[in-house]
């Protein structure tokens, strides 16, 4: 949400000055609320600042050749120009280091979601507005924080929101949240009469994990863990830690013929699973990890969730009968 202010800087601001207000409020951000958070390292306060600095170079080139605020119809394509370069050029540093970060490549995970982009193109209205008040009607600027209060508190709504449904060591939805979900997408494939999957995984002698590399490592372990099933199935579907290291997910849309290659790709990239860890006697791979898999899909496998999951838990523990590292599905269970 700096957008506002920094914004606002490009379009009434000489470029030095807008340069530096930008700096300034990442300086104050990041003694006021990033100092103390562990989980924002130095160099990412550093990439958002520089991000946000070369956005302002590239409103500012826009805002050059102006005198003053540009006015009329025509005044507001202008503002307008401008408010676009400064977000395309903060999307592309911003993308740009969340694929090299991360290597994602989704257009959500490079560039976020409808909400995320609404949410800063509110944030350049309010910073026109800023500035347009500042030109204008100095006496009205005041009014501003009035509606960044509220959508600084309904992002903040919204943060909460999601932290209260993902599970904190994994990352992926907590068994709670995934109830929720699940009980939704099943609701409307009852009412469109469609397919719906349900696999069950659980790690198989993960116990040793924790007692070779140690507890911190298995923690590790489960994250990478989350992060590959994630990868390995579509956006839509939901993957959710049910408890321990078992882990739980919903394939809306998906027939029997579909679930089986999916739960066998989720399988196979467990296995190929390497994660560096740090244990007590210094830094270690772990890696021949396997997972076994119990499917259930609906409505064949029960009309209910409940129902469905203790299909694909039947399937579970026939898995590990049967010698761990396999996919069990209702037919064959
Ligand atoms: P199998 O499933 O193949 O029968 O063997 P297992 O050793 O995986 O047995 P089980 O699923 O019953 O045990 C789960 C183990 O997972 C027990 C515990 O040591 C470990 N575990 C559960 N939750 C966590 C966690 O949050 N972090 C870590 N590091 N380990 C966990
Ligand atoms: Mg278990
Ligand atoms: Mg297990």
């Amino acid at each position: 949400m700096t957008s506002v202010w920094t914004f606002a800087g490009v379009l009434v601001l000489p470029p030095g000055l807008a340069l530096a207000l930008g700096l300034l409020i990442y300086l104050h951000l990041w003694l006021r609320v990033w100092r103390g958070m562990s989980h924002r390292p130095a160099y990412r306060v550093v990439y958002c600042a520089a991000a946000i600095v070369l956005s302002c170079l590239a409103g500012g080139a826009i805002v050059a050749g102006w005198n003053g605020l540009p006015v009329g119809f025509s005044g507001s394509l202008r503002i307008v120009e401008a408010a676009a370069v400064f977000t395309a050029a903060n999307a592309f540093i911003v993308a740009l280091s969340v694929y090299l970060h991360t290597g994602g490549r989704s257009p959500r995970s490079l560039f976020g979601t409808g909400d995320d982009n609404l949410l800063e193109v509110t944030t350049l209205v309010l910073g026109t507005s800023t500035a347009l008040g500042i030109v204008h009607a100095p006496a009205l600027v005041p009014f501003v924080l009035l509606p960044v209060l509220v959508l600084h508190r309904s992002v903040l709504v919204r943060q909460l929101e999601i932290a209260a449904n993902i599970d904190g060591k994994t990352g992926v939805l907590n068994a709670h949240a995934w109830h929720v979900l699940s009980e939704r997408e099943l609701s409307s494939a009852a009412r469109a009469k469609s397919k719906l999957g349900v696999l069950m995984l659980d790690l198989d002698h993960f116990k040793q994990v924790n007692d070779v590399y140690g507890h911190l490592a298995g923690d590790a372990v489960l994250k990478v863990v989350a992060t590959t099933i994630s990868e390995h199935v579509r956006d839509y579907d939901s993957v959710g830690r049910f408890g321990g290291e078992e882990f739980v997910v919903l394939l809306p849309g998906a027939t029997e013929t579909e679930v089986i290659p999916v739960a066998e790709r989720v399988r196979q990239a467990v296995m190929a699973i390497e994660v560096e860890v740090v244990t007590a006697s210094g830094p270690r791979t772990v890696r021949g990890l396997s997972v076994s898999i119990g499917v259930a899909v609906y409505p064949a496998g029960g009309p209910v969730l409940e129902r469905l999951l203790h299909v694909a838990d039947s399937a579970l523990y026939q898995a590990k009968r049967s010698g761990r590292n396999r996919v069990v599905s209702l037919a064959a269970a």
